[in-house]
């Protein structure tokens, strides 16, 4: 089967990426350099390479490879940045982020997802990410401000600690909306710290639960 074949389902995946709009060959070699069924469970290995998300445990999802990759695009990244994400999952996107820039710092709030993404990015060679446990809406001042900042959970407003914590020049991506659908915004702030947005997609994300997120 086609799909069992991770070289052939890289290819075909980052056919439909292409199909899709994606353009920037940076975030593309990634999706070509990143094993997505290494990120799934065992009996999921051959839908890994399809374009959807799937289930990776505690209630929570593996995004949409077309998401991870427009997400990772808009964030415009660039080599010597710092990237804050807020929830690390299967460390999918984490790994995406990883390939090409400086340092990823990373919360999940599921203590079991968060260690086993870590163990398994570890085993990958990753060594430019920071894992932590804990709510990712109030962000991670120790290490701040953030070149880019990406939010993979459904916000219901923007997190004003999030924000503040964007470094001028900086770029945010986030999904934020009711908890069946969202859009997908892109903020930007200007070298004197003056912020604009923009809406990229309309998408569906888990919600993001916490102090500046949803009640649990
Ligand atoms: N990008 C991930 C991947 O590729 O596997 C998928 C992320 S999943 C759609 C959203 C994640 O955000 C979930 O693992 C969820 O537990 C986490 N999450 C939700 N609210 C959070 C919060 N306040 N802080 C940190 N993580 C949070």
């Amino acid at each position: 089967m086609e799909h069992l074949n991770p070289a052939i389902g890289r290819r075909r995946l980052i056919r439909i990426l292409r199909e899709k709009g994606i353009t920037d060959e940076q975030v593309l070699d990634a999706f070509d350099k990143v094993d997505r069924h290494l990120f799934v469970d065992g009996a999921m290995y051959a839908q890994a390479y399809d374009d959807n998300a799937l289930p990776i445990g505690s209630g929570q999802t593996i995004s949409q490879p077309y998401v991870v990759a427009l997400m990772t695009e808009l964030l415009q990244i660039k080599k010597d940045e710092k990237i804050l994400e807020i929830g690390t999952g299967s460390g999918f996107q984490t790994a995406i982020l990883g390939r090409f820039t400086r340092r990823v710092y990373t919360i999940e709030r599921h203590r079991e997802l968060s260690d086993t993404a870590r163990k398994r990015l570890r085993e990958m060679g990753y060594a430019n990410i920071v894992f932590k446990v804990g709510d990712g809406s109030i962000g991670w001042p120790q290490h701040g401000p953030f070149d880019k900042i990406i939010v993979t959970a459904g916000a219901p407003v923007l997190p004003l600690t999030l924000t503040d914590q964007l470094a001028d020049g900086g770029r945010m991506v986030i999904p934020m909306g009711d908890k069946d659908r969202q859009d997908l915004v892109v903020y930007e702030k200007d070298a004197r710290g003056v912020l604009t947005q923009f809406t990229a997609a309309q998408v569906v994300f888990v919600p993001l639960i916490g102090n500046q997120g949803w009640q649990d």
